[in-house]
Order: structure tokens, then sequence, then C-alpha cells
């Protein structure tokens, strides 16, 4: 178990669960970081007493400053102050809860450092997988995830060698709020119908991807470079109680599931207290409700097609289609666009902008600033 840590995206659905939960386990938080919530995260800094604070938002970051003036909580502001609180001196981990392709370089940062990182910013590994898997391996930094399904699947592979043991992973996926819907059903449907998952309380950035199923594809990228699988070794099944988190065939015809009341904490707490088990109050699923299990219709998800082929492109191709879903998702959000129009632009940037292969960090953030810019020309023409 880790005994200090930094908590980036502390104020999110994820990093609010972390903090209570290294509050219970004694866990000691010497940074937090968000974007611009800075009224949770003075309460945050006073529960906690951090050594640092940092915030997204430079005039943000000016008020909390004012506001822990009586604290010896150090405040920083703006990009550069979120990658010192995920390099902060004395960490053990960080828990890179921060939703977007803002994660990629705080984590970069903190794999330099040899920290471990317990992983829930997916959007990392989407963008820049095998840049990042390879810092980590160089810096012996381990990444233990947190999304639930990559968690189960590092429980059910743990102490095999999965280079030779390992047939298939089978990527489990609720199907989100509007399951079964055609594409003219979802075409009306509103921000508030797709926040609300069935199953599980999320930010409303990955409610929406799972509302699309992009979720489950940016969740196949990440399968690929936490598990070195290549896409075709991934099969996706809806299991809509979400109780299976996600299994594993092994070469012999072994199937290994990991189940569970679906609860991020339980993934969450395990990325801190791994290799070891701390207690929590979780308790067991009914095991009465029957677990039912279909294949995906990518024609009622396209977007998951288009996740899929972007891991075969590789390159920039997910970096590209991240950085889109993630323009579009916020326009949908904010109004701008409709929900079936979040594939449109994903697709849209996937066609006009240039796919490089084996990118640098420079070539990733090129494509990444060039996917926004084609989605963003959307609404400005
Ligand atoms: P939320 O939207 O609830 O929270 C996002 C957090 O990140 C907030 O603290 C926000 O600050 C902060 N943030 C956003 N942008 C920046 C930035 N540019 N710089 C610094 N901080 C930033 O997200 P979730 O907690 O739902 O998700 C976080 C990550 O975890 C995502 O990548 C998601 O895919 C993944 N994940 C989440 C799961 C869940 O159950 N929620 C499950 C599995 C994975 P502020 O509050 O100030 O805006
Ligand atoms: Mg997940």
């Amino acid at each position: 178990m880790v005994n200090s840590i930094s908590i980036l995206g502390s104020t999110g659905s994820i990093g609010r669960q972390t903090v209570s939960i290294a509050k219970r386990l004694g866990i000691r938080v010497l940074a937090l970081a968000a974007n611009s919530n800075i009224r949770l995260l003075e309460e945050q800094a006073r529960l906690l007493k951090p050594e640092f604070a940092a915030v997204r938002d430079e005039a943000a970051a000016d008020r909390l400053r004012i506001d822990l003036a009586d604290t010896d909580v150090k405040v920083g502001g703006g990009e550069a102050a979120i990658i010192k609180a995920a390099s902060i001196d004395g960490a053990e981990a960080v828990v890179t809860a921060l939703s977007g392709s803002a994660g990629l370089m705080p984590t970069l940062a903190a794999a330099d450092r040899g920290l471990r990182i317990a992983l829930a910013n997916k959007e990392t590994l989407v963008c820049a997988g095998e840049l990042v898997m390879k810092r980590a391996d160089e810096r012996k930094a381990e990444i233990i995830p947190v999304d639930s399904e990559h968690s189960a699947i590092f429980q059910c592979l743990a102490g095999r060698n999965a280079e030779k043991e390992l047939r298939r992973i089978w990527l489990t996926a609720s199907g989100g709020p509007f399951r079964g819907m055609t594409r003219e059903e979802t075409k009306t449907v509103t921000p508030d119908m797709a926040v609300s998952h069935p199953n599980w309380n999320m930010g409303a950035k990955i409610s929406v991807d799972s509302a699309t199923m992009m979720n489950k594809g940016l969740e196949l990228i990440e399968a690929m470079h936490l598990f070195s699988c290549a896409p075709e070794r991934i099969k996706i099944l809806i299991h809509p109680q979400s109780i299976i988190h996600s299994m594993t065939e092994l070469v012999d015809g072994a199937v290994i599931a990991q189940l569970g009341t679906p609860d991020m904490s339980i993934p969450i707490q395990y990325a801190l207290t791994f290799p070891d088990r701390c207690e929590s109050e979780v308790k067991a699923p009914d095991f009465k409700t029957p677990l039912t299990f279909e294949e995906p219709d990518t024609e009622k998800t396209p977007c998951l097609k288009l996740a899929y082929d972007a891991a075969q492109t590789g390159g920039t191709a997910p970096a590209i289609l991240s950085a889109a879903n993630e323009a579009a998702v916020s326009l949908f959000l904010r109004g701008f666009i409709g929900f079936n129009d979040i594939y449109d632009c994903v697709a849209e940037a996937l066609q006009r902008t240039e796919i490089k292969n084996a990118p640098d960090i420079s070539d990733i953030l090129e494509a990444d600033a060039a996917s926004r810019e084609t989605v963003m020309k959307r609404i400005k023409t």
C-alpha cells in the first residue's frame, strides 16, 4: 500500500472518491489539482492539509491563494502547476483523475519520477499509449488501472505470464442509458438524458461517452496498451448489470472474471493498496439478479467502430479520435450540437486530420489541436 499521494482532478467524481478513501486509509495527500472548482478544492485543502494545491485556471488560482492565506498550503496556477502537483516530492503515487488529454503531460511527469500511477484518465493512454507505457517502463513507474474494466483484467492477470497465457480479453460494457435505441431514436436525446447512467454515477464527459459507447472504444485502446494486446484479441460484450467488470480467457480455455457491485471505490482503493487488500464498506452484489450478455450493435453505436478502426490504424489516429470526441462532447453538453452529431464530428476529424505514424509527443499534441479545430469549425461556419 502507498503512504502518500497526489490527486489530479480531486474535485471530480473519481477525485472526490479518492479523497475519502485516502482519508479512511490514512494515506497522506501531498498535492491536489483541479481545473477551476476552487470552492471544493479549498474544502479539500482544509481537510487534508496538502503541501500544494494546483488550479489550471490562473485567475481561480489567484483567488484560492487568497482564500488559503491562513494555511500552509501553497497554491499554483496553470498547466505547470498541475505538472508540479503530479511530480511533488515525497509522493509515492499519483491518482490521475482529471478528464481528457490534459492528463498526458502530468502523467508523463509522474512516470519520469518513477511514481506509481493510479490511472483513471484513460484519454492519456488513448492519445499516447505507446509513449506513456514506454516511459513508465524505462523509469520503472507502475501503472495500476483505476478504470473498473482494466482493474478487473489486471486482477484476473495477477501472477500470470500474460504473454504466454492470455488468449483474449472480454471487455464488458453496460451499453449505457440508450442501449437498444436506434440512431433515429437517439437523434433528440438531451444532455440530461445522456448523463443519467443506469449503473454508475460519473462525470459528465464519461457519462456521454458511455451513452455513445465511445467510452468502450476508448477502453479498447486503453486495454491494448495496458495489456499489450492487439485489438482483434479484445472482445466487447454488453453486460447491462455491470457486475462482471471484465474477463480474461486463457490459452487452455479457462475464463477468469472479476465481479463486484458497480462501485468505483473498489478499483480506486485497489490501485492504492496493491498488492495488499484493505477493508471497505462495499458489499457483494445480489446474485439473484440474472446476469445477461449481448453482442454490441455497431450500427446503433457507430462510435465503437470508429474507435476500433482508429486502434487498427494506430499512429496519431487514436489521438485525433479522442480529441475530436472531447471537443464534440463538450459542444453537445453546452447545447451546440445534437447527440448523433458527436459521431459525425469525430468521423470528420479522422478524415480531415493528417495521420502520422510513430508519433512523438509534439506530433500527438499537434494532432490533438488540429482535431479539435476541425470540430470547432463546424459550429463557427
Ligand atoms: P469529472 O468530470 O467528474 O472530474 C474531472 C476532474 O478533472 C475535475 O476535478 C476537474 O476540475 C479536473 N480537470 C478537468 N480538466 C482539467 C485540466 N485541464 N487541468 C486540471 N484539472 C482538470 O471526471 P471523472 O472523475 O468522471 O473522470 C475522470 C477521469 O477518470 C476521466 O478520464 C474518466 O474517463 C476516468 N474514469 C472515470 C470513471 C468514473 O466513474 N467517473 C470511471 C472510469 C474512468 P474542476 O472540478 O475544477 O472542473
Ligand atoms: Mg470503465
